[in-house]
């Protein structure tokens, strides 16, 4: 007899346009079979949205076929439950059924956009994610923001995540109480951008099985409540050249090399914003003077700016191997690898560009009067997704191809129309799956 922890079924599952992970599970005894062939995957599944609509102008409609094929890496085990057997999760890539590049599959976008870094720049970029979630049916007793009281309601689910995640050789960083009432926030390590995503995806799905396991309901959603702070995804990257040495700051400055990435990602911010902030959820969440960062500009330790780096201590000679740069206008909502993915292809305009480092705002951009602002070109970022769309749409056939735009456009228009339809109901739909 197998022991409850050897897995019963395999399954590759890919995190498509919609940040749903989904997949096909499989008998463990087909393993070798599957990984090497892969498996039938439909492509309008990227598309399906929180709420179970699939767009009406996808490209795809009922034909065609994709397959779903296992990036290389240790599965995650999933662990038995009373009624569950446990489960092998690897992450997959969509792939034509040659094995080629697939354009809407968002895990190949982000390793294509990193390739070009290294290709056109010799820069590799390391990241480090902090997702804040809610998590609803732990325990009633009411605890303080960020106290050791809240973060001991969740240590039991946190212990259990940390070794789901030793299963595919990874961890938490941290796991703590938020401001939010039942609001918590994890960080997973950094590392090489695409594995950093894997990773962080990875610790979602792991709290959300453990979570569940519990009777507990986790959720990503940018803004669950709207009485209640909202979630955000604070993404940390730095810029590595291809022998290791770090780029990012001199001293507590920016160097000229992340200055103009910098500079790009502010530049292009509203195009980014597609992809960081992608439901009308998002935007129930940024507001001015809620750590948000809602003005398209950089500051140092400043977590009112979109783009904040954080110096941890230069070495003697200025070079600056912990200090990373911290975008704030991402959420849950929004797929990490394409996050990733936009904020490479902004930067890399930058960098082509050679544009000059943003300066550094060290207030709330928000308590600086708006023709000071203005003159200093700190945009307020759009107040609707459909904003961010127009201003995605000129660059994504460059950044990503026209078929990932068609299937994109189309699942960012049909959550749209999805929040319409449920009204104010919309934050507690999304929240139940994302
Ligand atoms: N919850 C805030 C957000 O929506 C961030 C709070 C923090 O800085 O940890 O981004
Ligand atoms: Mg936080």
């Amino acid at each position: 007899m197998s022991a409850p922890q050897d897995p019963r079924f395999g399954a590759l599952a890919n995190l498509e346009l919609n940040a749903v992970m989904r997949g096909r599970p499989f008998p463990i005894e087909r393993l070798d079979e599957v990984l090497s062939e892969g498996l039938p995957w439909v492509p309008a599944n990227v598309c399906i949205s929180a709420c179970n609509t699939i767009p009406p102008d996808n490209p795809f409609g009922p034909v065609g076929e994709t397959r779903l094929v296992a990036a290389p890496g240790a599965p995650m085990i999933l662990p038995a439950r009373e009624d569950r057997p446990a489960m092998a999760l690897y992450l997959a890539d969509i792939r034509h059924h040659d094995g080629s590049f697939w354009p809407p599959c968002p895990r190949s976008q982000l390793a294509r956009a990193l390739d070009d870094l290294r290709a056109q720049h010799g820069l590799v970029l390391k990241v480090g994610f902090e997702h804040e979630c809610y998590i609803y049916g732990l325990e009633d007793a009411p605890t303080g923001a960020y106290s050791l009281a809240g973060s001991r309601k969740a240590s039991g689910l946190a212990a259990e995540v940390q070794d789901t995640l030793a299963t595919a050789g990874t961890r938490l960083e941290q796991f703590i109480a938020e401001f939010g009432v039942d609001q918590f926030e994890v960080s997973t390590p950094v590392h090489e951008a695409l594995t950093a995503a894997d990773h962080a995806v990875l610790a979602r799905e792991a709290i959300r099985d453990g979570a569940r396991a519990r009777g507990a309901h986790v959720t990503f959603a940018p803004k669950p409540d709207l009485a209640q702070a909202g979630s955000g995804v604070h993404i940390h990257f730095s810029l590595w050249d291809v022998a290791d040495r770090p780029h990012t700051a001199h001293g507590d400055a920016l160097t000229a090399t992340a200055g103009a990435f910098a500079a790009g990602i502010l530049k292009h911010l509203e195009a980014v914003m597609a992809y960081t902030t992608p439901s009308p959820n998002s935007f129930q969440r940024i507001a001015e003077t809620s750590w948000v960062g809602v003005f398209a500009c950089f500051g140092v330790r400043n977590r009112e700016a979109a783009l904040r780096l954080c110096p941890r201590g230069a070495a003697p000679d200025g070079s600056h191997p912990g200090a990373s740069l911290e975008f704030r206008l991402c959420d849950g909502a929004s797929n990490p690898y394409l996050a990733l993915a936009a904020l490479v292809r902004a930067g890399m305009l930058g960098l082509a560009e050679d544009l000059a480092a943003p300066e550094s705002v060290e207030i709330d951009p928000a308590r600086i009067d708006p023709a000071t602002r203005e003159a200093r070109g700190f945009r307020r970022v759009p107040h609707t997704l459909e904003t961010c769309l127009a201003a995605a749409a000129p660059l994504a056939p460059a950044w990503f191809g026209e078929l990932f735009w068609q299937a994109y456009g189309a699942a960012r228009r049909n959550e749209i129309n999805d929040a319409a339809s449920a009204g104010s109901d919309y934050p507690a739909r999304l929240s139940r799956i994302v």
